[in-house]
């Protein structure tokens, strides 16, 4: 029900029961659906009910369920659920794009997001990209004429955190689509869309999903976008969520707002342990009021994050001595899991990048991305102290 605390509609937001009248949701792992007479079956490929379905790459019972709780949570009309969230980043900007157009991002993308972009401007878009903390480069960016806005609230691995309220505006004023990947913000806390997001995306691979079991991504916007421009070609296109798979990061749903809170309880008893150690170059935490968007990022998300970045002041050296001194964190890339998991993305998730994007990204040889999970936050405190020391 749309009305209902985030809490209530996380746990039975969109439930459909069968017959059975099945407490847990039913999982529907099934590609097409059956009809009592070939009138029905023409008249449900005229127009299909809300709760008809035709074949599972256009929709499934389990796949719906998931995108009906997602989408009261984020408080939008409609949503659709893809097999990753580089498919819902990728069917989302293909179904938008239009010959010649103008797309404004944020520099500090996501690599594969920068790939998609880049493959657009090999068909003619034009492509202007913005340090996404300036206003000043988002306002001479974002002119009238622009198609498209798109950015990732906080950025990967540095956690820039975007004005949202800001940049929705500009892009509305421009009459551009703003498209606003919300993955590391996460939907519990004050929503993107309701910050002005025209189109918001999350993988539910990260903290939907909660325990790296499997991919998927959805796309939320209202009905006009959702069933005017981004269904008629995920649908073609196969960009489908299996069922399986919906209804894990439906059954994460339940959990997804107390999981969030917890870990951002826990990062920011963490980044306040760590301020001013010896060890390190930088600490960055949208949490701590030294973070240069720490009132942006308090606004936006009620928390600080379940993310950490530590610069160590020994390089990579340093930062692999401390990976291998760590012993609760698993060394991945993964991110939002209920286990721990550090990264070096200089050496991982953003290797192929030339040095000098590196640097200009911040992402230094010394960077480690701390995804923090649902581990006592004083074992993990005691795990960090004890590593910088060993270091
Ligand atoms: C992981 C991630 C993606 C891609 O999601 P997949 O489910 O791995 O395809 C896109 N954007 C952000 C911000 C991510 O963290």
């Amino acid at each position: 029900m749309a009305n209902w605390k985030p809490k209530t509609n996380a746990v039975h937001g969109g439930t459909r029961r069968s017959q059975y009248q099945e407490v847990s949701e039913a999982i529907f792992l099934t590609q097409g659906f059956v009809y009592d007479s070939p009138e029905q079956a023409e008249e449900r490929f005229i127009e299909t009910g809300p709760d008809e379905f035709i074949y599972a790459r256009y929709g499934n019972p389990t796949v719906r369920m998931f995108e009906e709780r997602l989408a009261l949570l984020e408080g939008t009309e409609d949503a659709f659920a893809t097999a990753s969230g580089m498919s819902a980043v990728n069917v989302t900007l293909m179904a938008a794009a239009r010959p010649g157009m103008r797309i404004v991002a944020a520099r500090a993308l996501f690599g594969s997001c920068l790939y998609i972009l880049e493959w657009l401007e090999k068909f003619g878009a034009e492509v202007v990209y913005v340090d996404g903390t300036s206003e000043a480069e988002w306002r001479a960016g974002v002119t009238p004429g622009t198609d498209l806005v798109f950015l990732e609230t906080i950025s990967n691995p540095t956690l820039e955190v975007i004005d949202l309220a800001l940049v929705t505006r500009l892009a509305r004023d421009a009459g551009a689509l703003s498209v606003v990947d919300n993955t590391f913000s996460t939907p519990v806390g004050a929503s993107a869309a309701t910050q002005g997001a025209d189109v918001v995306i999350y993988s539910s691979t990260k903290h939907i999903d909660g325990g790296g079991r499997g991919l998927g991504g959805i796309v939320l916007g209202n009905e006009d976008f959702i069933r005017g421009t981004f269904e008629p070609y995920a649908k073609h296109t196969g960009a489908a969520l299996s069922p399986f798979n919906a209804w894990m990061h439906l059954k994460g749903l339940e959990t997804l707002v107390l999981r969030v809170r917890a870990m951002a309880d826990s990062a920011t008893r963490i980044a306040t342990a760590l301020d001013g150690h010896a060890g390190l170059a930088r600490l960055i935490y949208p949490g701590l009021t030294s973070h240069p968007q720490h009132a942006v990022a308090t606004r936006q998300m009620d928390h600080g994050g379940t993310m950490l970045a530590l610069d160590l002041a020994g390089g990579k050296d340093a930062a692999f001595a401390l990976l291998n001194a760590l012993h609760v964190p698993v060394i991945s890339n993964n991110l939002g899991d209920a286990k721990s998991i550090v990264t070096h993305p200089a050496t991982t998730t953003h290797q192929r990048l030339p040095d000098e994007q590196k640097q200009a990204l911040g992402i230094t040889p010394g960077l480690v991305r701390f995804s923090v999970g649902l581990e006592d936050a004083d074992d993990l405190i005691e795990d960090l102290m004890g590593a910088l020391a060993v270091i």
